[in-house]
């Protein structure tokens, strides 16, 4: 049997029509770049997360690199944020001029660990970016108190958890900004490049649209130094059709979920994913752990069931961030996670003889490995 580590076809199968008719009435009213359809989607958008308003950018990275710079942090400052994320998270703080600043991960939710980050917080410290890894948010009670007791900004990465919910709030609403990405891998996804900001903040709601559009509070008045990042209306008119089911294509992740959890426990060697009590998961990625990883992915390979690493090199081991002076050993729980993770498929439409033929062949591997 075949299980693909992911299936995209799969999941826009079943909207074709309902989406060729929004593109068609996008061609129709030619609103290309920015405009109405862009607006519909980010007022949905903002409603989804609770977040007051959205603001609709050409992708994740730039949803984050937009951010930084509305919030005036430049060179000389210093931005938190965690190794194991992907590498956009730190290059968006490395791009607009401050320097990525690492603290570890819990390492039961693999995401930021507040005690680490009260200990990374020197006066040059501007903001801190949480990331939601694999869908879960991070615990950001503390992450918040300790910002406010600092005086920083907190901008969520939630590009993993459109719809996961932190003690009942939407990942995204929390701290000053939500950044969203809507690759089209993601568990909301467009048919090409798109991302999110969602926020409270109407001032700085107002510097990010200005910024995602040369800068200009009207046509040819530019007040700032901008840059291109709006947001394709074909992308906006897709992404509010697919924002309808993400709820019940992330109730089918969680389902999924459970049934790894369920009979994969207490395999030898193996770590299913923590739940936090606080946070609703929506499992963007289910990470195992083990630390006879390559001999599992081979296994699972031989039977036909895909795979992923996220991510195999924590980003202060990045060979672009070696200038940076960090080293092996600086974030261990980073490290040993990056060392031992392997995604399982996970999608919604993930049928279940899959799931169980992934789970047998686990079963399988990981006992074969103990009777050797
Ligand atoms: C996907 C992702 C991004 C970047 O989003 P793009 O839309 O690909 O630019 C940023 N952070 C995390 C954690 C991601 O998973």
């Amino acid at each position: 049997m075949k299980v693909p580590f992911l299936d995209i076809k799969l999941q826009n199968e079943p909207l074709r029509d309902e989406i060729r008719a929004a593109i068609e009435a996008v061609i129709d009213s030619a609103a290309f770049a920015g405009g109405p359809f862009v607006e519909s989607f980010e007022a949905d958008f903002a409603d989804y997360c609770c977040a007051g308003r959205a603001v609709g950018v050409s992708n994740g990275t730039d949803a984050l690199w937009l951010t930084l710079l509305a919030m005036e942090v430049g060179p000389g400052d210093e931005v938190i944020t965690v190794p194991s994320t992907f590498m956009a998270t730190a290059e968006a703080i490395t791009y607009c001029g401050a320097r990525p600043v690492f603290v570890d991960i819990d390492e039961s939710t693999y995401t930021m660990d507040p005690g680490a980050l009260s200990e990374a917080i020197t006066p040059r410290t501007k903001a801190i970016i949480p990331v939601h890894l694999f869908g879960q948010p991070a615990d950001m009670d503390p992450i918040m108190v300790i910002a406010r007791r600092h005086g920083l900004r907190v901008i969520e990465d939630a590009a993993q958890a459109h719809g996961a919910t932190y003690k009942g709030l939407p990942a995204g609403s929390i701290g000053d900004a939500g950044c969203f990405s809507f690759y089209p891998g993601k568990n909301l996804g467009a048919f090409g490049e798109a991302g999110a900001v969602v926020t409270g903040d109407d001032e700085l709601c107002d510097r990010l649209r200005i910024l995602r559009d040369h800068g200009q509070v009207h046509k040819y008045h530019h007040t700032m130094i901008g840059w291109n990042c709006r947001m394709d209306g074909i992308q906006a008119a897709v992404l509010e059709i697919k924002l309808r089911h993400l709820n019940a294509a992330n109730a089918r992740r969680r389902a999924i979920a459970a049934r790894y959890d369920r009979e994969l426990a207490g395999l030898p060697g193996l770590v299913t994913p923590a739940r936090s009590p606080h946070a609703q998961h929506v499992y963007h990625v289910y990470a195992i752990r083990t630390p006879d990883r390559d001999d599992v992915i081979r296994s699972l390979a031989q039977n036909g069931v895909g795979t992923g690493i996220h991510y195999p090199i924590p980003v202060h081991l990045q060979g672009a961030y070696s200038g940076l002076g960090y080293g092996r050993g600086d974030f261990p729980r980073a490290e040993r996670c990056a060392e031992e993770f392997i995604s399982l498929p996970m999608f919604p439409e993930l049928t279940g003889p899959q799931v169980s033929h992934v789970v047998q062949t686990l079963k399988e591997t990981l006992c074969a490995g103990v009777m050797a």
